[in-house]
């Protein structure tokens, strides 16, 4: 029997969580209200992540303007899904940094995305300037960026989310921002990326020394997080595992498992999309290319 938890609400706001260091978290955490990041030095700016549309990201922008007056110098992308990377072509100026893997993703997609079926689905939001901007600056799988004294780590460990997933870490803060790797109290999406890549990528924060988490969606957080996250993903590969062995299809064992509290989580249909790439990896399937093909299963009805 699922117990009923009761899911915080949270504000959308310009969050320091350290000197200098910011969270943008978006209220909600749904479809495309994804979270950003500012590091702010003596001489520049770091963004990571920028947002869905013009709009969104205009509001970052001048949430940004509020606490300083550096320049951008560096727009980090952690993966290549719209709402983290559409509204890059506003931070005028900006070096776009990514991994390698990630510049391929997006390297490969029209210049306009189109994004139609998702304007079906979800008609509350708003697709307008909506473009892709091809990465200037990659790594492989890890690289360092310094503000005076001050590191900022980039980390690249394989599929996780997406196949080009990264991670950026502040060492001397103890702070990560964790893109999509991390989604708190909003159901996790693994459509493209690796069920048990995501694992390994859950076990490589909790062993780091860090201390503050910012969700790709979703309130900061601490460690308590990326357990709920992981006993999410375990969950989902042991019984998942189990009903693949037993014979049943994807949809069948999505039906079947039960999420308990996990069921609280916004979204948690897409457990549905979740399993369904469990089977195709434990088939031996590598991740998908894009999103298209998963669009009409994911939008059930449970939608904001
Ligand atoms: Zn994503």
């Amino acid at each position: 029997m699922a117990q009923k938890n009761k899911i915080p609400t949270w504000k959308t706001e310009m969050k320091e969580i350290s000197p200098g260091v910011y969270a943008y978290i978006q209220a909600g955490g749904g479809w495309f209200i994804s979270n950003s990041g500012l590091i702010v030095g003596k001489d520049y700016a770091i963004v990571v992540d920028s947002l869905t549309n013009i709009s969104l990201t205009e509001t970052l922008i001048e949430e940004i303007k509020k606490v300083t007056d550096k320049p951008v110098r560096y727009l980090i992308n952690t993966h290549s899904h719209g709402d983290h990377i559409w509204g890059d072509h506003l931070f005028k100026g900006a070096s776009i940094i990514s991994s390698t893997k990630c510049r391929e993703e997006i390297a490969r997609e029209p210049e306009y995305p189109d994004v139609s079926a998702y304007a079906k689905v979800l008609p509350h939001i708003d697709f307008k300037g909506v473009k892709h901007t091809v990465p200037d600056i990659t790594f492989d799988s890890k690289l360092s960026l310094y503000q005076e004294k001050r590191e900022v780590q980039l980390i690249h460990n394989g599929t996780g989310h997406t196949p080009g997933d990264a991670i950026v870490y502040l060492p001397g803060e103890g702070i990560v921002f964790a893109g999509d790797i991390l989604f708190y109290y909003c159901t996790p999406l693994c459509a493209i990326g690796s069920i048990l890549g995501w694992i390994k990528y859950l076990d490589m924060l909790l062993g780091m020394d860090a201390k503050i988490f910012v969700p790709g969606h979703g309130p900061v957080c601490g460690k308590e997080a990326l357990i709920d996250s992981r006993e999410y993903f375990s969950l989902l590969y042991n019984e998942g595992r189990k009903r693949f062995d037993m014979g049943m299809t994807a949809a069948e064992a999505a039906k079947d498992i039960d999420l308990g509290r996990f069921q609280d989580w916004s979204n948690w249909r897409r457990v549905g999309t979740n399993v369904d790439r469990l089977f195709r990896e434990l088939r031996g399937e590598g991740p998908a290319a894009d999103l298209s093909g998963f669009i009409t299963e994911l939008f059930a009805p449970d939608q904001p």
